[in-house]
């Protein structure tokens, strides 16, 4: 039987595992060959110590060296079978100073970092590609650059794999805001306790729309049966996780709300058609 190939364009280290740290694990225990190409190195990610980017006490080449150590630890958890590290400078967040930096994944031209891409895909040949939507699923640029090098290096290759892009449903995008919501009225029952007074949170972060309609989801895949590794995926990028949605649950919770993973059919080359289960559906 042919070799079952998935291949996986991140944009930093820890991406993943939060979007699909449960496929990774569980296409490994079928047997699956999966490939992670990371593109860039995470130098804007928070410092060990908490420090955030653009504060003196931040170095993005520290920050760097740290992610990529936890990177390693969380593909030993997912059981992938070949990083490819792009190598790309961190972009930062939109309308950051760091986009302008000539090393920076942004500012590299689509068809150079493409190339090196279609490279990989004619290598492992994979049947099945993930990336984001041109929305960087949350907008940010190194997310939209992967978006983008991914569709240019399929027009590089002699076949069409499938490409799914990752998704979150409305519906459970709601709970999730329900959630963030809970947190934060016990977050200011607990300061109030203390007699800490917070100033109110602006809005305007929530406007971001993460979500995508229900009917749009063409994969949902069940990953709690790997759920338990799936957060220790997470939990390896430590640097990036204090404070995190993800590592405020215990693992029973955990699997209750990171229990499922959504994807979006863009190619279909296999003709399939309605929500599928398997993101190998139609190559086995
Ligand atoms: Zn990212």
């Amino acid at each position: 039987m042919e070799q079952l190939t998935f291949l996986a364009v991140h944009a930093h280290p820890d991406d993943e595992a939060s979007s699909t740290g449960g496929v990774f694990r569980l296409l490994a225990n079928q047997g699956v060959r999966t490939i992670l190409v990371t593109c860039t190195n995470g130098e804007y990610g928070d410092a060990l110590d908490g420090a955030k980017p653009g504060t003196s006490e931040h170095d993005g080449d520290e920050v760097a060296k740290i992610r990529a150590k936890e990177l390693n630890t969380s593909v030993d958890v997912l059981g992938i079978s070949r990083l490819v590290r792009l190598g790309y400078r961190d972009s930062g967040m939109s309308g950051w100073p760091q986009n302008d930096n000539p090393e920076s994944f942004w500012s590299t031209p689509v068809d150079e970092a493409a190339q090196r891409l279609a490279e990989v895909l004619r290598e492992e040949r994979p049947q099945v590609v993930m990336t984001y939507n041109e929305f960087g699923f949350y907008g940010h640029p190194d997310h939209i650059q992967a978006n983008r090098i991914t569709l240019a290096a399929f027009e590089l290759i002699d076949y069409e794999p499938t490409l799914y892009y990752n998704a979150i449903p409305n519906s459970v995008m709601a709970m999730y805001r329900e959630r963030w919501a809970e947190e934060e009225r016990e977050q200011r029952a607990a300061d109030e306790a203390k007699g800490i007074v917070r100033e109110p949170e602006s809005a305007s972060e929530e406007e971001v729309d993460l979500g995508t309609a229900d009917e749009l989801i063409t994969a949902v895949i069940d990953v709690s049966s790997v759920s338990d590794a799936k957060y220790d995926a997470l939990a390896a990028h430590a640097s990036q996780m204090s404070g995190s949605f993800w590592m405020k649950m215990d693992r029973d919770q955990f699997r209750q709300v990171m229990g499922r993973e959504w994807f979006v059919r863009v190619t279909n080359p296999r003709h399939l058609s309605g929500v599928v289960e398997d993101l190998f559906a139609g190559y086995r």
